[in-house]
C-alpha cells in the first residue's frame, strides 16, 4: 500500500523531537509521501524548509489559516506569493473561513481568503482549503475563483451532505481525515463518504490534530502523525466497501495528479501540470462515474 498524506501539520513543535523516526515510521506504514501543511507566515517557511531537507518525500503548501486572519498584510501577500514560485510549494492554502473558533474576526477572515484565492488564481496552483460552520459565506467567494483555478480540495471535511455536493458540483476535490474514525462527531460522514467519487476522495491526518479516536492502542501523548493514514485509509475502504488497496490507488493515484508530484520512488512530475489537470477536469464532469465503481 502507497499513500500520500496531503495534510500534515509537520512544522509543529510536537515533532521537532523525533522529526526523522516520524518520517520512517510513516514509511513502513506505506505512508511514503506528505504534504506539509502552511498555515501562517512562518509555518509555511518552515514546511517549506522541511520539504527542501526532504525531496521526493515531503511537500508543502503556503497560506494563512483563518484562524491568523488578523495578520493579514501586504507583507504576507507577498510573502506567499513569493513561497508559491518554490517548486516545493504545491498550493495555496491553508486558507478559508472557520466561524467555529472565530479566532479572527470574520471580516478579515474574509479578506484573507479573498486574497489568497487572487494568488491561486494569478500563479495557477491549486487550493488547499479549510471550512467550518462557513460554508454559505466560503462557497460563494469559491464560487468567483473555482472556474480561474486548477484543482480545489477542501482539506478534512465535516460538513454535512448539502456541502459535500456543493462542493462536488465545482469539482472540488474531498478531503478525509480520522474524524471519520469518532463514533460520537463522525457519523454522518461514515455515510457520506460513500458519495465521493473515487478520483475526488483525498486522505490525510491533519497530525497532530484528529488522532483516530478507534485506533488501539493509543499513543500516550494523544499525538497523530502520519502512519495513521493508513489507519484511516482501512476504515474509509470498509464504509466505502472496497478493499483498503483499492481506496489506497485510487486515493494516491488522485493527490498525484492533484498536486503534480511523482510516483513512488520517482521525483516531481515533468509533464505539463496544466494539461494533466485540465484533462482529468474534463473527465470528471461525469462526477458520478467513479460512484459507481465504488458502491
Ligand atoms: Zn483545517
Amino acid at each position: 500500500m502507497h499513500l500520500i498524506d496531503i495534510g500534515a501539520n509537520l512544522t509543529h513543535e510536537s515533532f521537532r523531537r523525533d522529526f526523522d523516526a516520524v518520517l520512517q515510521r510513516a514509511r513502513s506504514a506505506g505512508v511514503e509521501r506528505m504534504v506539509v501543511t502552511g498555515a501562517s507566515r512562518e509555518s509555511s517557511e518552515q514546511a517549506l524548509e522541511l520539504a527542501r531537507a526532504h525531496p521526493g518525500v515531503l511537500w508543502a503548501t503556503a497560506g494563512v489559516h483563518p484562524h491568523h486572519a488578523g495578520d493579514y498584510g501586504a507583507d504576507t501577500d507577498a510573502l506567499l506569493r513569493a513561497l508559491q514560485r518554490e517548486p516545493e510549494v504545491v498550493a495555496v492554502g491553508e486558507t478559508g473561513l472557520d466561524y467555529f473558533r472565530d479566532l479572527s474576526p470574520r471580516p478579515a477572515q474574509r479578506e484573507a481568503f479573498e486574497r489568497q484565492l487572487a494568488i491561486a488564481i494569478d500563479l495557477h496552483k491549486p487550493l488547499f482549503l479549510h471550512q467550518r460552520d462557513a460554508h454559505a459565506d466560503f462557497l460563494a467567494l469559491l464560487k468567483t475563483a473555482r472556474d480561474h483555478v486548477p484543482a480545489v480540495v477542501v482539506h478534512c471535511f465535516t460538513d454535512e451532505r448539502r456541502a459535500l455536493f456543493d462542493y462536488l458540483d465545482l469539482d472540488c476535490h474531498i478531503g478525509i481525515t480520522g474524524w471519520i474514525c469518532d463514533e460520537r462527531r463522525g457519523l454522518h460522514l461514515r455515510e457520506l463518504v460513500r458519495e465521493v467519487p473515487a478520483n475526488r476522495l483525498l486522505l490525510e491526518t491533519d497530525a497532530p490534530y484528529l488522532l483516530p479516536r478507534d485506533l488501539r492502542p493509543q499513543p500516550s501523548d494523544r499525538r497523530n502523525e502520519p502512519m495513521y493514514l493508513a489507519h484511516v485509509c482501512e476504515v474509509v475502504a470498509g464504509l466505502r466497501g472496497e478493499e483498503a488497496e483499492t481506496t489506497a490507488a485510487n486515493a494516491t493515484a488522485a493527490a498525484r495528479a492533484f498536486f503534480g508530484i511523482g510516483a513512488p520512488g520517482g521525483s516531481i512530475a515533468t509533464e505539463p501540470k496544466d494539461a494533466t489537470l485540465s484533462s482529468e477536469r474534463r473527465g470528471s464532469t461525469q462526477s458520478s462515474e467513479g460512484m459507481s465503481s465504488s458502491t
